[in-house]
């Protein structure tokens, strides 16, 4: 079987699920480009707990995980088959590490189906999401990363979705479209690593405007797996996307093993004008 690409979504502003822009383009693009995978994995920020799962039900449920939103945000369902098999393989290629089975707590939340809705919108290959431990520490989340790379050659596309820069507390809704200085620091000590040498992501809590950039973990946690999974296999990433939002969101957007852009049609991003930033309280 084909070289399964994986990639790190910078999913930004609930709203991209129903809106069509650059990014979304870029998530659209992406879907199309892959080979159509046996199953997705999605390590969201969203599902950010005590404990590392999979989800194992048949029929995930839709998650509508945020408040302060239009109500056809509420409306949307995606509904994908789960793959309740693909826990004893995860569990299998992490262990000694323990994975959790969940049968009925989780499903497929707002940072996952944001983007498979663009990226896969017939929803008809299975999701299976996988938590993110909060009480873990960057090494673990890299090497829980690594660990998943041989998914990659059985057919499993593996999405970490969350965003590089993500402080919620500095959003200004008068910056749509822009970052500031301290987000375009980090995003781009993110980029050169992811670039040259992913496994050292992990080396950016040690940079200046990190605090700032990362106040919470669990945004940023997702990008560990995806350079932890092309640090396994000695490759570098590439950009799919990039852009700021609201000043404190970095969208930037990778992919690992990807057929070159020409090979699908001359490049992924295609600009569109953004709609209006929503007043939601929450990102
Ligand atoms: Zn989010």
């Amino acid at each position: 079987m084909t070289l399964m690409p994986a990639a790190f979504i910078g999913h930004g502003n609930p709203m991209n699920a129903l809106e069509r822009n650059r990014y979304t383009e870029a998530w659209r693009a992406f879907g199309r480009a892959v080979p159509r995978p046996r199953a997705i994995l999605v390590v969201s920020a969203h599902w950010y707990v005590h404990a590392t799962a999979v989800t194992a039900m048949p029929r995930p449920r839709t998650i509508h995980d945020f408040f302060g939103f239009p109500g056809e945000l509420f409306d949307v369902s995606y509904d994908a088959p789960g793959l309740p098999d693909l826990h004893e393989q995860v569990a299998d290629v992490v262990s000694p590490t323990w994975v959790g089975a969940d049968l009925d707590s989780w499903g497929i939340d707002h940072g996952a189906w944001s983007v498979l809705l663009h990226a896969f919108p017939e929803a008809d290959i299975p999701v299976v999401q996988m938590s993110i431990n909060a009480l873990k520490g960057f090494d673990y989340h890299l090497q829980m990363g690594a660990a998943l790379a041989p998914l990659r050659e059985d057919g499993v596309l593996v999405i970490g979705s969350g965003n590089v820069v993500h402080n919620l507390g500095g959003v200004s809704r008068a910056l749509p479209d822009a970052g500031f200085d301290w987000a375009q620091r980090f995003d781009s000590a993110a980029r050169e690593l992811m670039l040259t040498d992913p496994g050292a992501v992990g080396r950016l809590d040690g940079h200046r405007d990190f605090d700032l950039a990362v106040p919470t973990p669990d945004h940023f946690l997702p990008l560990l797996y995806v350079a932890g999974m092309a640090g396994a296999t000695g490759t570098t990433a590439d950009v799919l996307v990039d852009g700021y939002a609201y000043g404190s969101l970095s969208m930037t957007s990778y992919t690992v093993g990807m057929p070159t852009p020409d090979a699908v049609g001359g490049g992924f991003a295609a600009p569109l004008p953004d709609g209006p930033p929503p007043d939601g309280a929450n990102i």
